[in-house]
Protein backbone atom coordinates (compact mmCIF):
# COMPACT_ATOMS: atom_id res chain seq x y z
CA UNK A 1 0.00 0.00 0.00
CA UNK A 2 1.30 3.48 -0.99
CA UNK A 3 1.49 5.93 1.95
CA UNK A 4 0.64 9.09 0.88
CA UNK A 5 -1.70 10.26 3.74
CA UNK A 6 -1.22 13.01 6.40
CA UNK A 7 -2.91 10.38 8.74
CA UNK A 8 -1.29 9.48 12.27
CA UNK A 9 -1.99 6.65 14.46
CA UNK A 10 -3.56 4.38 11.74
CA UNK A 11 -3.52 0.79 12.80
CA UNK A 12 -2.09 -1.48 10.02
CA UNK A 13 -6.04 -3.43 9.26
CA UNK A 14 -6.35 -2.51 5.79
CA UNK A 15 -10.16 -2.75 5.72
CA UNK A 16 -12.38 -4.36 2.79
CA UNK A 17 -15.93 -4.48 3.86
CA UNK A 18 -18.46 -4.54 6.36
CA UNK A 19 -21.58 -6.50 7.29
CA UNK A 20 -23.25 -5.69 10.55
CA UNK A 21 -21.57 -5.94 13.52
CA UNK A 22 -18.29 -7.11 11.63
CA UNK A 23 -15.65 -5.69 9.38
CA UNK A 24 -13.46 -7.68 7.18
CA UNK A 25 -9.73 -6.89 6.13
CA UNK A 26 -8.43 -6.88 2.95
CA UNK A 27 -7.22 -10.93 3.87
CA UNK A 28 -11.20 -11.86 4.43
CA UNK A 29 -9.88 -11.36 8.40
CA UNK A 30 -13.15 -10.97 10.09
CA UNK A 31 -12.87 -8.80 12.89
CA UNK A 32 -16.27 -8.03 15.72
CA UNK A 33 -16.38 -4.45 15.81
CA UNK A 34 -17.16 -3.14 18.66
CA UNK A 35 -15.82 0.46 18.53
CA UNK A 36 -17.86 1.12 14.62
CA UNK A 37 -16.26 3.98 13.98
CA UNK A 38 -15.91 5.74 17.56
CA UNK A 39 -20.22 6.06 17.86
CA UNK A 40 -20.37 5.99 13.87
CA UNK A 41 -22.32 2.94 13.36
CA UNK A 42 -25.40 2.63 14.70
CA UNK A 43 -27.28 0.65 12.37
CA UNK A 44 -24.97 -1.83 11.39
CA UNK A 45 -22.42 -2.04 8.18
CA UNK A 46 -24.08 -2.56 4.92
CA UNK A 47 -27.84 -2.11 5.76
CA UNK A 48 -29.87 -2.57 3.15
CA UNK A 49 -32.45 0.04 3.26
CA UNK A 50 -29.81 2.76 3.28
CA UNK A 51 -28.59 1.71 0.13
CA UNK A 52 -31.71 1.51 -1.28
CA UNK A 53 -32.04 5.49 -0.42
CA UNK A 54 -28.76 5.99 -1.69
CA UNK A 55 -29.60 4.80 -4.66
CA UNK A 56 -32.74 6.11 -4.99
CA UNK A 57 -31.56 9.81 -4.67
CA UNK A 58 -28.41 8.83 -6.57
CA UNK A 59 -31.07 8.67 -9.93
CA UNK A 60 -32.19 12.66 -8.80
CA UNK A 61 -28.55 13.47 -10.21
CA UNK A 62 -28.61 16.81 -8.07
CA UNK A 63 -26.55 19.17 -5.84
CA UNK A 64 -28.69 21.86 -4.13
CA UNK A 65 -26.27 25.17 -3.24
CA UNK A 66 -27.27 26.89 0.21
CA UNK A 67 -28.65 30.01 -2.05
CA UNK A 68 -31.77 27.53 -3.66
CA UNK A 69 -34.24 25.96 -1.74
CA UNK A 70 -34.21 22.02 -1.25
CA UNK A 71 -37.20 19.90 0.41
CA UNK A 72 -35.24 17.64 1.87
CA UNK A 73 -33.63 19.73 3.93
CA UNK A 74 -36.28 21.13 5.68
CA UNK A 75 -37.83 17.87 6.12
CA UNK A 76 -34.95 16.50 8.05
CA UNK A 77 -34.74 19.84 10.27
CA UNK A 78 -38.12 19.15 11.09
CA UNK A 79 -37.10 15.56 12.15
CA UNK A 80 -34.62 16.26 13.97
CA UNK A 81 -35.80 19.28 15.95
CA UNK A 82 -39.17 16.81 16.31
CA UNK A 83 -36.83 13.95 18.23
CA UNK A 84 -34.49 16.11 20.27
CA UNK A 85 -33.95 16.65 23.96
CA UNK A 86 -35.57 19.89 24.27
CA UNK A 87 -38.98 21.34 22.92
CA UNK A 88 -37.62 25.13 22.60
CA UNK A 89 -35.08 23.47 19.60
CA UNK A 90 -36.68 25.41 16.71
CA UNK A 91 -33.99 25.80 13.93
CA UNK A 92 -31.19 23.62 12.34
CA UNK A 93 -27.78 24.37 11.16
CA UNK A 94 -26.51 22.57 8.11
CA UNK A 95 -22.70 21.45 8.28
CA UNK A 96 -20.80 18.14 7.20
CA UNK A 97 -18.46 18.11 10.38
CA UNK A 98 -18.86 17.23 14.40
CA UNK A 99 -16.25 20.00 14.49
CA UNK A 100 -18.17 21.98 12.36
CA UNK A 101 -21.47 21.79 14.81
CA UNK A 102 -19.35 22.52 17.73
CA UNK A 103 -17.86 25.42 15.90
CA UNK A 104 -21.26 26.77 15.17
CA UNK A 105 -22.68 25.92 19.03
CA UNK A 106 -19.49 28.36 20.66
CA UNK A 107 -20.26 31.15 16.98
CA UNK A 108 -24.25 31.27 18.29
CA UNK A 109 -23.22 31.38 22.10
CA UNK A 110 -21.00 34.15 21.41
CA UNK A 111 -23.35 36.24 18.92
CA UNK A 112 -26.69 35.28 21.10
CA UNK A 113 -25.11 36.90 24.44
CA UNK A 114 -23.32 39.13 23.18
CA UNK A 115 -20.20 37.55 25.86
CA UNK A 116 -17.36 36.15 24.73
CA UNK A 117 -16.04 32.88 27.31
CA UNK A 118 -16.93 29.89 26.99
CA UNK A 119 -16.61 26.93 30.03
CA UNK A 120 -15.91 23.42 29.14
CA UNK A 121 -14.91 20.35 30.77
CA UNK A 122 -10.87 19.91 30.42
CA UNK A 123 -9.64 17.03 28.82
CA UNK A 124 -12.56 16.37 26.68
CA UNK A 125 -12.40 16.33 22.85
CA UNK A 126 -14.71 18.43 20.95
CA UNK A 127 -13.30 18.56 17.20
CA UNK A 128 -10.00 20.00 15.53
CA UNK A 129 -10.41 23.37 14.37
CA UNK A 130 -9.70 26.00 15.83
CA UNK A 131 -12.38 26.92 18.24
CA UNK A 132 -13.43 23.08 18.69
CA UNK A 133 -10.08 22.48 19.60
CA UNK A 134 -9.81 25.20 21.77
CA UNK A 135 -12.92 24.35 23.59
CA UNK A 136 -11.66 20.73 23.89
CA UNK A 137 -8.05 19.15 24.83
CA UNK A 138 -6.83 19.31 20.64
CA UNK A 139 -4.97 22.68 20.48
CA UNK A 140 -1.41 21.00 20.43
CA UNK A 141 1.16 23.71 21.82
CA UNK A 142 2.31 23.86 18.19
CA UNK A 143 -0.21 24.52 16.62
CA UNK A 144 -1.08 28.08 19.01
CA UNK A 145 -2.24 30.59 19.83
CA UNK A 146 -5.61 28.36 20.41
CA UNK A 147 -8.34 30.65 20.45
CA UNK A 148 -9.38 32.93 23.25
CA UNK A 149 -11.90 33.24 25.25
CA UNK A 150 -12.21 29.59 26.76
CA UNK A 151 -11.97 28.23 30.32
CA UNK A 152 -11.92 25.06 31.82
CA UNK A 153 -13.54 22.92 34.68
CA UNK A 154 -11.85 19.85 35.93
CA UNK A 155 -12.80 16.19 34.95
CA UNK A 156 -15.05 14.70 38.07
CA UNK A 157 -13.00 11.72 37.25
CA UNK A 158 -14.09 8.16 39.01
CA UNK A 159 -10.27 7.19 40.00
CA UNK A 160 -8.50 10.42 40.47
CA UNK A 161 -11.03 12.84 41.39
CA UNK A 162 -12.05 16.27 41.53
CA UNK A 163 -15.36 15.00 43.49
CA UNK A 164 -18.76 16.52 40.99
CA UNK A 165 -19.42 18.87 44.21
CA UNK A 166 -16.30 20.66 43.95
CA UNK A 167 -16.53 20.91 39.93
CA UNK A 168 -20.02 22.21 40.61
CA UNK A 169 -18.91 24.58 43.30
CA UNK A 170 -16.02 26.24 41.23
CA UNK A 171 -18.04 26.69 38.32
CA UNK A 172 -20.54 28.92 40.72
CA UNK A 173 -17.31 30.62 41.73
CA UNK A 174 -16.65 31.63 38.22
CA UNK A 175 -19.47 32.66 37.01
CA UNK A 176 -19.49 35.14 40.26
CA UNK A 177 -16.11 36.17 39.14
CA UNK A 178 -16.71 37.10 35.73
CA UNK A 179 -19.92 38.14 33.69
CA UNK A 180 -18.41 37.48 30.88
CA UNK A 181 -19.80 33.84 30.35
CA UNK A 182 -21.53 32.88 26.95
CA UNK A 183 -22.37 29.03 27.81
CA UNK A 184 -21.54 26.01 29.49
CA UNK A 185 -20.41 23.40 26.80
CA UNK A 186 -19.71 19.37 27.72
CA UNK A 187 -20.40 15.87 26.69
CA UNK A 188 -23.63 14.72 28.74
CA UNK A 189 -20.90 11.57 28.76
CA UNK A 190 -17.84 12.09 28.83
CA UNK A 191 -16.80 9.44 25.59
CA UNK A 192 -13.78 10.75 25.08
CA UNK A 193 -12.19 10.96 28.38
CA UNK A 194 -12.62 7.42 28.91
CA UNK A 195 -16.68 6.41 28.78
CA UNK A 196 -17.19 8.46 32.34
CA UNK A 197 -20.81 9.24 32.77
CA UNK A 198 -21.41 11.47 35.64
CA UNK A 199 -23.98 10.87 38.80
CA UNK A 200 -27.31 11.58 37.76
CA UNK A 201 -27.07 14.97 40.15
CA UNK A 202 -24.21 16.85 38.04
CA UNK A 203 -25.53 17.87 34.82
CA UNK A 204 -28.58 19.48 36.55
CA UNK A 205 -26.99 21.72 38.86
CA UNK A 206 -24.70 23.10 36.20
CA UNK A 207 -27.93 23.52 34.08
CA UNK A 208 -29.52 25.35 37.07
CA UNK A 209 -26.66 27.62 37.47
CA UNK A 210 -26.73 28.37 33.77
CA UNK A 211 -30.43 29.16 33.64
CA UNK A 212 -29.88 31.91 36.68
CA UNK A 213 -27.28 33.77 35.09
CA UNK A 214 -27.95 33.24 31.69
CA UNK A 215 -26.08 31.15 30.44
CA UNK A 216 -26.57 29.16 27.56
CA UNK A 217 -26.34 25.36 27.82
CA UNK A 218 -24.93 23.29 25.56
CA UNK A 219 -24.53 19.82 24.63
CA UNK A 220 -22.08 18.46 22.69
CA UNK A 221 -23.87 14.91 21.39
CA UNK A 222 -21.79 14.49 18.71
CA UNK A 223 -20.39 10.90 19.74
CA UNK A 224 -24.03 10.41 22.06
CA UNK A 225 -26.15 11.04 20.35
CA UNK A 226 -28.90 9.02 18.17
CA UNK A 227 -28.86 6.13 20.77
CA UNK A 228 -25.43 4.42 21.94
CA UNK A 229 -26.02 5.82 25.88
CA UNK A 230 -29.49 4.19 25.57
CA UNK A 231 -31.32 7.05 24.97
CA UNK A 232 -31.80 8.62 21.73
CA UNK A 233 -29.96 11.48 23.07
CA UNK A 234 -27.12 11.44 26.12
CA UNK A 235 -29.20 14.84 27.78
CA UNK A 236 -32.50 12.40 28.00
CA UNK A 237 -30.27 10.69 30.92
CA UNK A 238 -29.90 13.44 33.13
CA UNK A 239 -33.48 15.34 32.10
CA UNK A 240 -31.75 18.42 30.66
CA UNK A 241 -32.64 20.89 28.18
CA UNK A 242 -29.72 22.14 26.10
CA UNK A 243 -30.40 25.34 24.24
CA UNK A 244 -27.73 24.49 21.86
CA UNK A 245 -27.43 20.56 20.66
CA UNK A 246 -23.99 19.33 18.74
CA UNK A 247 -25.32 16.38 16.26
CA UNK A 248 -22.92 13.75 14.05
CA UNK A 249 -21.47 10.88 13.92
CA UNK A 250 -24.12 8.31 14.35
CA UNK A 251 -27.04 11.36 12.69
CA UNK A 252 -25.45 9.22 9.35
CA UNK A 253 -24.44 5.79 10.63
CA UNK A 254 -21.49 6.29 8.95
CA UNK A 255 -23.37 5.89 5.80
CA UNK A 256 -22.80 9.79 4.88
CA UNK A 257 -20.65 12.74 5.97
CA UNK A 258 -23.70 14.92 7.61
CA UNK A 259 -23.89 16.77 10.94
CA UNK A 260 -26.17 19.38 12.62
CA UNK A 261 -26.07 22.48 15.45
CA UNK A 262 -29.64 22.95 16.60
CA UNK A 263 -30.36 26.13 18.41
CA UNK A 264 -33.65 27.29 19.99
CA UNK A 265 -35.72 30.42 17.98
CA UNK A 266 -34.39 32.94 20.49
CA UNK A 267 -30.93 32.18 19.28
CA UNK A 268 -32.09 31.87 16.03
CA UNK A 269 -33.40 35.16 15.79
CA UNK A 270 -30.32 36.67 17.76
CA UNK A 271 -27.71 35.09 14.67
CA UNK A 272 -29.22 34.64 11.33
CA UNK A 273 -27.34 37.07 10.03
CA UNK A 274 -24.12 35.20 11.22
CA UNK A 275 -22.63 33.35 8.34
CA UNK A 276 -23.69 29.95 8.06
CA UNK A 277 -23.10 28.69 4.62
CA UNK A 278 -21.00 25.34 4.17
CA UNK A 279 -20.51 23.97 0.70
CA UNK A 280 -21.07 20.36 1.36
CA UNK A 281 -23.49 21.07 4.38
CA UNK A 282 -26.65 18.53 3.80
CA UNK A 283 -25.54 17.11 0.23
CA UNK A 284 -28.50 15.20 -1.36
CA UNK A 285 -27.07 12.20 -1.31
CA UNK A 286 -25.44 12.06 2.36
CA UNK A 287 -29.19 13.51 3.22
CA UNK A 288 -30.74 10.31 1.70
CA UNK A 289 -28.51 8.21 3.59
CA UNK A 290 -29.03 10.15 6.96
CA UNK A 291 -32.42 10.38 6.99
CA UNK A 292 -33.00 6.89 6.17
CA UNK A 293 -30.45 6.10 8.94
CA UNK A 294 -32.64 8.21 11.52
CA UNK A 295 -35.71 6.56 10.36
CA UNK A 296 -34.67 3.49 10.79
CA UNK A 297 -33.20 4.46 14.44
CA UNK A 298 -36.41 5.76 15.39
CA UNK A 299 -38.25 3.47 14.03
CA UNK A 300 -37.24 0.45 15.72
CA UNK A 301 -35.97 2.56 19.05
CA UNK A 302 -32.54 1.28 18.72
CA UNK A 303 -31.51 2.80 21.58
CA UNK A 304 -33.41 0.42 23.59
CA UNK A 305 -31.78 -2.31 21.98
CA UNK A 306 -27.93 -0.28 23.51
CA UNK A 307 -30.00 0.10 26.91
CA UNK A 308 -30.67 -4.29 27.11
CA UNK A 309 -27.64 -5.20 24.99
CA UNK A 310 -25.31 -2.76 26.57
CA UNK A 311 -26.50 -3.39 30.68
CA UNK A 312 -26.00 -7.20 29.98
CA UNK A 313 -22.03 -6.38 28.16
CA UNK A 314 -21.40 -4.37 31.19
CA UNK A 315 -22.50 -6.97 33.91
CA UNK A 316 -20.57 -9.68 32.07
CA UNK A 317 -17.57 -7.22 31.85
CA UNK A 318 -17.61 -6.90 35.59
CA UNK A 319 -15.80 -10.01 36.17
CA UNK A 320 -12.36 -8.52 35.39
CA UNK A 321 -12.97 -6.38 37.82
CA UNK A 322 -10.27 -7.95 40.29
CA UNK A 323 -7.49 -8.70 37.62
CA UNK A 324 -4.40 -7.16 37.84
CA UNK A 325 -4.50 -3.48 35.88
CA UNK A 326 -8.04 -3.01 35.70
CA UNK A 327 -8.91 0.37 37.30
CA UNK A 328 -12.44 0.61 36.75
CA UNK A 329 -15.27 -1.14 34.53
CA UNK A 330 -17.92 1.42 33.61
CA UNK A 331 -20.17 2.61 31.10
CA UNK A 332 -23.83 3.41 30.04
CA UNK A 333 -26.00 1.73 27.07
CA UNK A 334 -23.13 1.04 24.61
CA UNK A 335 -20.32 3.29 26.08
CA UNK A 336 -18.09 1.36 27.88
CA UNK A 337 -14.84 1.80 28.85
CA UNK A 338 -12.34 -0.43 30.69
CA UNK A 339 -9.59 1.40 32.67
CA UNK A 340 -6.03 -0.01 32.55
CA UNK A 341 -4.25 1.31 35.73
CA UNK A 342 -0.76 0.68 36.75
CA UNK A 343 -1.69 -0.91 39.99
CA UNK A 344 -4.81 -1.10 42.11
CA UNK A 345 -3.18 1.47 44.98
CA UNK A 346 -2.47 4.20 43.15
CA UNK A 347 -4.73 3.77 40.30
CA UNK A 348 -2.14 5.49 37.62
CA UNK A 349 -2.85 5.50 34.02
CA UNK A 350 -1.29 2.39 32.24
CA UNK A 351 -1.50 4.14 28.76
CA UNK A 352 1.47 1.57 27.51
CA UNK A 353 -0.59 -1.73 28.96
CA UNK A 354 -3.68 -0.72 27.21
CA UNK A 355 -1.77 -0.04 23.78
CA UNK A 356 -1.27 -3.51 24.35
CA UNK A 357 -3.67 -4.87 25.61
CA UNK A 358 -5.73 -3.00 22.36
CA UNK A 359 -3.09 -5.20 20.04
CA UNK A 360 -3.93 -8.52 21.37
CA UNK A 361 -7.57 -7.64 21.24
CA UNK A 362 -7.13 -7.25 17.32
CA UNK A 363 -4.95 -10.15 16.75
CA UNK A 364 -8.13 -12.34 18.18
CA UNK A 365 -10.19 -10.48 16.29
CA UNK A 366 -11.64 -7.99 18.24
CA UNK A 367 -12.05 -4.00 17.67
CA UNK A 368 -11.59 -1.95 20.07
CA UNK A 369 -10.23 1.21 20.68
CA UNK A 370 -7.86 3.77 23.26
CA UNK A 371 -9.56 6.68 25.13
CA UNK A 372 -6.33 7.80 27.35
CA UNK A 373 -5.65 4.68 29.07
CA UNK A 374 -8.89 3.17 29.07
CA UNK A 375 -10.70 0.62 26.44
CA UNK A 376 -13.13 1.89 25.22
CA UNK A 377 -16.15 0.02 23.02
CA UNK A 378 -19.21 1.76 21.38
CA UNK A 379 -20.30 -0.86 19.06
CA UNK A 380 -23.61 -0.52 16.41
CA UNK A 381 -26.48 -0.27 18.54
CA UNK A 382 -28.14 -3.41 16.60
CA UNK A 383 -25.19 -5.35 18.92
CA UNK A 384 -26.71 -8.54 19.94
CA UNK A 385 -25.93 -10.39 23.69
CA UNK A 386 -24.17 -13.20 22.11
CA UNK A 387 -21.99 -10.49 20.06
CA UNK A 388 -20.77 -9.25 23.35
CA UNK A 389 -20.46 -13.04 25.05
CA UNK A 390 -17.56 -13.26 21.95
CA UNK A 391 -16.30 -10.06 23.41
CA UNK A 392 -16.11 -11.35 26.41
CA UNK A 393 -14.63 -14.49 25.89
CA UNK A 394 -12.10 -12.98 23.39
CA UNK A 395 -11.09 -10.41 26.23
CA UNK A 396 -10.79 -12.69 28.98
CA UNK A 397 -8.49 -14.63 26.84
CA UNK A 398 -6.67 -11.45 26.64
CA UNK A 399 -6.83 -9.72 29.89
N1 LIG B 1 -17.39 16.26 19.54
C1 LIG B 1 -17.24 15.03 20.04
C2 LIG B 1 -17.82 14.70 21.38
C3 LIG B 1 -16.56 14.05 19.30
O1 LIG B 1 -16.42 12.82 19.80
C4 LIG B 1 -16.03 14.40 18.04
C5 LIG B 1 -15.27 13.38 17.19
N2 LIG B 1 -14.56 12.41 17.88
C6 LIG B 1 -16.21 15.69 17.55
C7 LIG B 1 -16.92 16.61 18.32
C8 LIG B 1 -15.68 16.11 16.21
O2 LIG B 1 -16.36 15.47 15.18
P1 LIG B 1 -15.72 15.32 13.73
O3 LIG B 1 -14.58 14.36 13.83
O4 LIG B 1 -16.86 14.79 12.89
O5 LIG B 1 -15.29 16.66 13.29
Amino acid sequence: MPHKLASYLSRRIPIDHGDGCFLYDEKGKEYLDCIAGWCVGSVGWKNEEIKKAIVAEAEYGRYVPAFLQFRGWEEFAELLIKISPNPKLARAIRCASGSEAVEFAIKCARAATGKQDIVSIDGVYHGHTYGAASVGDACHPSMGPCAPGFLKLPLPHPLRGPSESAVIAEFEKLVLNRKTIAAFLSEPVWTNAGAIAPSPSFYPAIERICRKNKILFIMDEVATGFGHCGTLFGSQLWGVKPDILCLGKAITGGYATLAATLITQSIYLRTFRMPSYVTFGWVPLDLAAARANVEIITRDRLWENAKNVGAYFLEKLQKFKDRPNIGDIRGVGLVLGIEIVKNKKNNAPHVVKALLLQNACTRRGLLLEIAGNTLFMTPSLIFTKELADRAVAILDSVL
